[in-house]
């Protein structure tokens, strides 16, 4: 199959486009370098199925293709807000450009939502039935509501238009090539353990996250695009329901480095969901999927990872 992926220099897309071209097929992968890197692809780049097309997708563009996963994005706070606008666009006009072409290839697609479509939310652990409790106008709005639009484009275009769409809600993912600077909690940690340094607390540390390692979820979303079935277009959540809190998350990271992890305690940012943990009784059942990679085991291969490429390394010896 031919198959296009935005955003596949990044975290995820670069995971998802090896394994594609793995499996046999033809793999064009798009990305404005953003918070992707070309080095995330480069052992790709001699494999003759393999393609890569630096493109922005809030600009249209035709590709002949059997499949579309829509991945650009930004997905760390710190970089969705250094351009809030530009975030909005890509997620609502991305989407648009994206079925455009699917509608007109008649390509398959499947849009990489979000948990954070559910915002602080008040039901846990989230179905894909709760309509979530986001706001609106807050700091993390251009990323929720962004995505919530995306999701809302796929369906309408589905109802409209019969294009084929496939939506995942991606619950908090890591592994290796997370970018050391990312913001996000994990690859945080996991750097600062390395490097000796207090590990950033925001808040108190009671807050809840549900980590996926990224295996799991290309494994999910890959099924997710090539299952059929009337109620597929629908939202499947894809994460792993084993629930931490940000302290138990630093504890884990001492173990994983085996270094003393000493925290200090940092303002938590605006509209920070407090718990976080997906039901993931659609995907087992639609899907046959379900995570496979323990916290433990994989925060042992990110830090493995960490520990061969972060840049500097200065106290790195500190206990
Ligand atoms: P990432 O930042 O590593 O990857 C995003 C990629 O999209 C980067 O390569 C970036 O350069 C590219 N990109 C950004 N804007 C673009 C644009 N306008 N045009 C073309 N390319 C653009 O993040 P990730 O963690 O790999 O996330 C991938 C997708 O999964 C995103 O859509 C994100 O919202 C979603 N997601 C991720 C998580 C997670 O925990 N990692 C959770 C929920 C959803
Ligand atoms: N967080 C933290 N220290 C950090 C980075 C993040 O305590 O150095 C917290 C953050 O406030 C949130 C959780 O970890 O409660 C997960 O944050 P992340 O940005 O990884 O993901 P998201 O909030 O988007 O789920």
């Amino acid at each position: 199959m031919r198959i296009l992926v935005t955003g596949g220099a990044g975290f995820i897309g670069s995971h998802l486009c090896e394994r594609l071209v793995s499996q046999g097929n033809e793999v064009v992968c798009l990305d404005n370098f953003f918070t992707g890197r070309k080095s995330n692809v480069i052992h790709l780049l001699d494999d003759h199925n393999f393609e890569l097309v630096r493109h922005d997708v809030t600009e249209p563009i035709l590709l002949e293709v059997d499949q579309i996963y829509n991945l650009a994005c930004p997905a760390s706070p710190i970089h969705y807000q250094y351009n809030p606008v530009k975030t909005v666009k890509t997620s609502v006009m991305g989407a648009i450009n994206m079925l455009g072409m699917a509608k007109r290839v008649k390509a398959r697609i499947l849009q990489a939502s979000t948990s954070e479509v559910y915002g602080d939310p008040l039901i846990h652990p989230q179905t894909e039935d709760y309509f979530g409790n986001v706001n609106p106008i807050g700091l993390r709005s251009c990323y929720d509501e962004g995505k919530r639009v995306a999701e809302t484009l796929m369906m309408d275009y589905h109802r409209q238009n019969r294009v084929d769409t496939r939506i995942v809600r991606i619950f908090n993912t890591y592994g290796d090539r997370m970018l050391e600077n990312d913001g996000r909690v994990v690859s945080n940690f996991v750097v600062q353990a390395l490097r000796g340094q207090e590990l950033t607390i925001y808040g108190d540390g009671s807050q809840t996250r549900s980590f996926c390692y990224v295996s799991d979820l290309v494994d999910g979303i890959i099924r997710l695009m090539n299952t059929e079935g009337d109620d597929l277009h629908l939202p499947v959540n894809i994460g792993n329901p084993g629930e931490f809190t940000m302290k138990e998350l630093a504890d884990e990271v001492g173990k994983a480095t085996g270094r003393d992890i000493k925290i200090t305690y940092l303002p938590l940012p605006q509209d920070d969901p407090k718990q976080r943990k997906p039901n993931i009784e659609r995907a087992q059942r639609l899907l046959g999927w379900e995570p496979t990679v323990p916290l433990a085991q994989g925060l042992k291969k990110t830090v493995e990872y960490f520990d061969r490429t972060i840049t500097d390394r200065s106290s790195s010896t500190a206990k």
